[in-house]
Order: structure tokens, then C-alpha cells, then sequence
């Protein structure tokens, strides 16, 4: 049996390897779009894993699965790492704990003050891209590991660890083909943290879904002095969005009891996002496209969202005359998971050493927590990780180095708690 402290001094003796570790990892640019430098970085958390005693197996996903889901960026391979350890002991029957992350990194754009790849450290925080989304994640459910055995504690069961790409375009070829080559099912993991940047305050217990779509308005083209020779598709298309438009106003009414942050995200919502038509002034347009984000709260479903959109085009069609057609850009199903399971109690046990106190939340977006839950089945399954939800994706992007420590020292302490390692 082991005390806590032992395991959070642990941490605190590695605090210049993480930042060392996190340094190292940040400069590899691994950009999502378009897909970046994967190998490399896959080849870095290999050698990590490796060091450190783990079994590793890169998995890379096969050309026709990748050209499934991104069809214009086939051409840069996709690589997912992923790393086992199981306990020593004869009587090693524990449970197994997996961690998995992803190690994509969305575009650093302009205007950085300084090289985003190219991470310093100034006044206690790191700087470049990913080290809030979420590289410093990946650190430090690697560190919590090597924290807890030089603490004494043997990894009954067995830890993975998993690290990912494409999560910022979907996971699809990421933690969800994972998930579809049975990596992480319920025969292999008992606990499943996934180390997304939601503060180290607190933990995430899911997230609303997502539907993106276009709806095409069909006319027919006419020269605009002899426009009753045709069929204007913007007109069409204005029929629609007063529906959308009121069609908002009962998803606004859709709400849910979960802790959805910010508190104004606690419903169900829609919004046109594009429009596009036209070819000239003087030209009736035969053809009108818009674009729309639909949110969903849990308990809804992909599929009861698309009826309802069929419902809203099959009206739109009888009260105009004209075609109207839909193309599905992407879906992700919401997720959720109790608060009293096991692994949101342990984490927030923890937790409150650091804090003096913690409310779960759950995400506005989505991400890959839903492979787990919903494709794998897995309820045990929480979000929990350093890095600021508000430094992911911005301009400038850190994580604080305490953060990553208190982080690492919560993951540490669950584990061992988890594997009934602590007094
Ligand atoms: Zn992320």
C-alpha cells in the first residue's frame, strides 16, 4: 500500500522532465488539416512507450478507410500509437485502465508572437501549439504512470495508453478506428480517461452532438428581365430558413438537466452557418445551397435530427414547387456518462486534494469520448486532463506548468486508487 504523497512527490521530482518531454513533443508540427508529420510524432511516443517498458503497436490506418472519411487528404498516412503494460505480480488481476489522447494539433495560423513550434517557457506556462490541446495530456497520463511505479505500486491489471490523430477533423481514422478494431471493448478496459483539456479543476462527463449538412434549393435558370421563365432557388431557399428559423425557436426548448458548460449550451440548437447561389446579377438562380450546425443534447439521436430536416424540406417543397435536396457533411452522436460511476468518483476524490471543490461538466462540442461510450459500450469512460478549454485553438496557445503537474498527480493517484494500490 502506498500513500499519496509519495506519488505526488513522485510528480513533483519530474516536473522538468515533463516540461522537457512536452517541449520536445510540441515541436512536431503535426498540423490537422491536412494531417501532418504523423509518423514522426507517432515514432516519438513509440520511443516513449518503449523506454518505459510498454508493449507498442503503431497502427496505421489503411489507404481505402482514410479515403472513406477525407477523401481529398488521402495522401498523408494516418498513425495511431498504442501501448501496453500489464502488472507483475503472479496474482496481477486488477483492472485495466486505459488512457488515450490524440496528438493532432489544429493549424497555428498568424500572428504568433513567437515560432509555435518552436515552445518556450516563460513565467510558469509553456507556449506553442498543442500544449493545451492536448499534448501536455498525453505527458501527463505518461508521467502519472512512472510516477505511481517509482512510488511502489505495481500496475495490477494493466495500463494503455493510446495516442491518436485526426481528432480535430472527427477521430473517425483516429480513436474511432481504435475503437472499430476492438483496441479499446470491454474485454480489454475496465477504465477509460481520455486526457482532452478540460481543466484540472475538473472532470467531463460527456458531450452534445453534431450534425453538419448542406440543403440545396433546385430552380431553373432564367435571364433576370424574363424572370417568369424561371424558378428563383433563393426564394425556395428563403421558404426554408423561416423554417430553421422557427425550428430554432422548439430546439431552444429542447434543453437538458446535465451540466453542460457554458450554462447557455444546455439546449438543443441550430444554426445556418453558409449560403451560397448565384452566377450574376441578371441571372435567376437555378440553385441555392446553405449550410447548418445542428446540436444535439443527449437523448437525442443522429437519426431523429435528420427526420426532423426532411420534415422541414418535404413542407418547404409543398409550399414552393421546388426540389430540395441534402447532403450530410458529418455527424458525431452525443454522449454521456453517470456521475456516480466509477471513475468520475475516483477522479473527483481526487481531485479535492488540490481543490477545495470541483462540479463536472459536460462539453458544448463534441469529441472523441463517444467512440467510447457509445461504439465500444463503455460506460466507465470520463474526460480528464491539464490545458485550458479557452487556450485551445487560439493564437499564442499555453498551458501552466502546474496544470500539467496538478493533473499528472490527480491521474497518478486515481490510477493507483483504481487499482486498490493506496491506503
Ligand atoms: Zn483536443
Amino acid at each position: 500500500m502506498v500513500r499519496k504523497q509519495e506519488i505526488y512527490d513522485a510528480v513533483d521530482e519530474r516536473e522538468d522532465d515533463i516540461v522537457e518531454f512536452l517541449r520536445e513533443f510540441v515541436a512536431i508540427d503535426t498540423e490537422n488539416p491536412p494531417g501532418r508529420n504523423y509518423r514522426e510524432g507517432a515514432e516519438f511516443l513509440t520511443d516513449a512507450m518503449a523506454d518505459r517498458g510498454y508493449d507498442t503497436e503503431t497502427v496505421a490506418v489503411p489507404e481505402d478507410v482514410v479515403a472513406d472519411h477525407y477523401p481529398d487528404r488521402s495522401d498523408h498516412e494516418r498513425v495511431n500509437v498504442v501501448g501496453r503494460k500489464a502488472g507483475e505480480a503472479e496474482d496481477a488481476d486488477g483492472p485495466d485502465v486505459h488512457f488515450t489522447g490524440h496528438f493532432d494539433v489544429v493549424p497555428a495560423g498568424e500572428d504568433w508572437s513567437d515560432d509555435p513550434y518552436d515552445p518556450r517557457v516563460e513565467d510558469g506556462r509553456v507556449y506553442g501549439r498543442g500544449t493545451s490541446d492536448m499534448k501536455s495530456g498525453i505527458a501527463a497520463s505518461l508521467f502519472a504512470v512512472d510516477a505511481l511505479e517509482a512510488a511502489g505500486v505495481d500496475v495490477r491489471g494493466s495500463v494503455t495508453q493510446s495516442m491518436t490523430v485526426d481528432e480535430e477533423t472527427g477521430g473517425f481514422t483516429g480513436l474511432g478506428y481504435l475503437v472499430e478494431e476492438g483496441y479499446v471493448s470491454t474485454e480489454n478496459t475496465d477504465y477509460c480517461v481520455y486526457t482532452e483539456c478540460f481543466d484540472s479543476s475538473r472532470i467531463c462527463l460527456g458531450h452534445r452532438g453534431v450534425l453538419k449538412f448542406h440543403v440545396t434549393a433546385r430552380g431553373e435558370k432564367a435571364h433576370g428581365c424574363m424572370a417568369h421563365d424561371g424558378a428563383n432557388a433563393v426564394m425556395a431557399m428563403n421558404d426554408f430558413l423561416t423554417r430553421i428559423d422557427e425550428y430554432e425557436d422548439v430546439l431552444h426548448d429542447r434543453t437538458t438537466d446535465l451540466p453542460v458548460t457554458p450554462p447557455e449550451s444546455r439546449c438543443a440548437d441550430i444554426s445556418a452557418t453558409m449560403l451560397d447561389a448565384g452566377y450574376s446579377e441578371n441571372v435567376i438562380p437555378d440553385r441555392c445551397t446553405a449550410t447548418f450546425y445542428r446540436v444535439l443534447v443527449p437523448g437525442e439521436t443522429v437519426e431523429s435530427a435528420r427526420e426532423e430536416i426532411r420534415t422541414l424540406m418535404d413542407e418547404a417543397e409543398a409550399a414552393t414547387g421546388h426540389g430540395f435536396d441534402y447532403e450530410e457533411i458529418m455527424f458525431a452522436e452525443p454522449a454521456s456518462v453517470p456521475e456516480d460511476c466509477t471513475v468520475a468518483r475516483t477522479y473527483t476524490d481526487n481531485i479535492l486534494d488540490f481543490y477545495d471543490e470541483t462540479e463536472p461538466v459536460v462539453s458544448p462540442g463534441s469529441d472523441d469520448q463517444r467512440f467510447v461510450v457509445n461504439d465500444a459500450g463503455i460506460e466507465e469512460c470520463i474526460v480528464y486532463g491539464p490545458g485550458l478549454l479557452d487556450q485551445a485553438h487560439v493564437v499564442d496557445e499555453y498551458v501552466p506548468v502546474e496544470e500539467i503537474v496538478t493533473a499528472t498527480k490527480v491521474m497518478a493517484a486515481s490510477t493507483a486508487d483504481l487499482m486498490g494500490a493506496t491506503e
